[in-house]
């Protein structure tokens, strides 16, 4: 590994039930914090904060016990695991959520440790703001760099909250649509201005197939997606890249390098199946699709 510092890192643990457009469905571990911890913890210290039930299957408890570097923090319930169901259009894109079935999230109230407190990086994967809030509360008041994900449910449910959990983060990452839902406003970068303009400094727009943006006060760049041979799954891709970006990020490395650094991970995990893109995430792999990224920007 690496001199990263620790992250802390917040989100859903979850039994997903996917339904892709070429036929393929099934059964699988995921949630946001599992795809993020599965990226992130090859490159850095993942500490988790986050809740399963007594039914999680072992091969998701082997996953976190693996990539995690700290399962303080993470809570075994007597219940059902958080339950989500997801069938995608034909665009492989948008996608109809068939359920969501909290289970023990429905009374998840994190209690983070003094280590967990105390940690210089702070991950805040898609839950409902309100616990996005809580976490952030225990935080010291010193302050670690926040950085928060979310989703189109919360914009349009719960924005008061969510606009309370902006004015307390660093960075935003979010795509496209949900950039302009947020804004109320048409376009991506006055989306992005307007956004930046609620608190937080900086805004990675994700936008599938076509790469990733940061909108900063002095400017922004554009990353190109890694041209992956085929598309399987792109269930969990912003959380990888939340997690590849975060890695960079709690390296002291550039965003430029922290979006490179997303936009690899993101393309193992479009790769496979539910979790199974990222098995083929290893360092040196994971290191080659950095090299050929980096090398692309380098061009003329
Ligand atoms: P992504 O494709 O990056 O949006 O992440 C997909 C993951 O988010 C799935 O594994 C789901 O279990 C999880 N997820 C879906 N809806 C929610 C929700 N409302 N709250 C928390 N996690 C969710």
């Amino acid at each position: 590994m690496n001199a990263s510092k620790p992250i802390v890192a917040v989100g859903s643990i979850a039994v997903d039930w996917l339904e892709l457009p070429d036929g393929t469905e099934g059964e699988t571990v995921g949630g946001s914090l599992t795809y993020f911890t599965r990226a992130a913890g090859i490159l850095a210290p993942v500490r988790l904060v986050g809740v399963i039930g007594t039914d999680f299957p072992k091969e998701g408890m082997e996953i976190l016990n693996q990539y995690a570097s700290s399962l303080e923090d993470l809570q075994i319930q007597e219940g059902e695991s958080f339950r989500w169901g997801g069938r995608y259009h034909d665009d492989w894109e948008d996608r109809t959520t068939l359920y969501t079935e909290l289970g023990v999230f429905e009374s998840f109230s994190p209690k983070l440790s003094d280590a967990n407190r105390q940690s210089p990086f702070l991950y805040l994967g898609n839950i409902h703001p309100a616990l996005q809030l809580d976490v952030l509360s225990q935080m010291t008041p010193e302050g670690a760099v926040v950085v928060c994900d979310t989703m189109n449910l919360w914009i349009n449910t719960t924005r008061e909250q969510l606009r309370k959990v902006l004015e307390r983060i660093d960075i935003l990452l979010l795509n496209e649509s949900e950039a302009e839902l947020l804004a109320g406003t048409e376009g991506v970068s006055k989306a992005a201005e307007l956004i930046r303009s609620m608190g937080p400094e900086h805004i990675v727009v994700k936008e599938g197939a076509a790469g990733s943006t940061l909108f900063s006060p002095d400017g922004g760049f554009h990353v190109d997606a890694y041209p992956i041979k085929r598309l399987a799954d792109p269930t969990g891709a912003g959380d990888s890249f939340a997690g590849g970006f975060m890695a960079a990020v709690s390296q002291d490395r550039s965003y430029e390098e922290g979006l490179i650094w997303g936009t690899a991970t993101a393309s193992f995990c479009v790769e496979g199946f539910g979790l199974e893109g990222l098995e083929r995430m290893t360092e040196k792999s994971f290191g080659d699709r950095v090299a050929v990224l980096t090398e692309r920007r380098e061009l003329p």
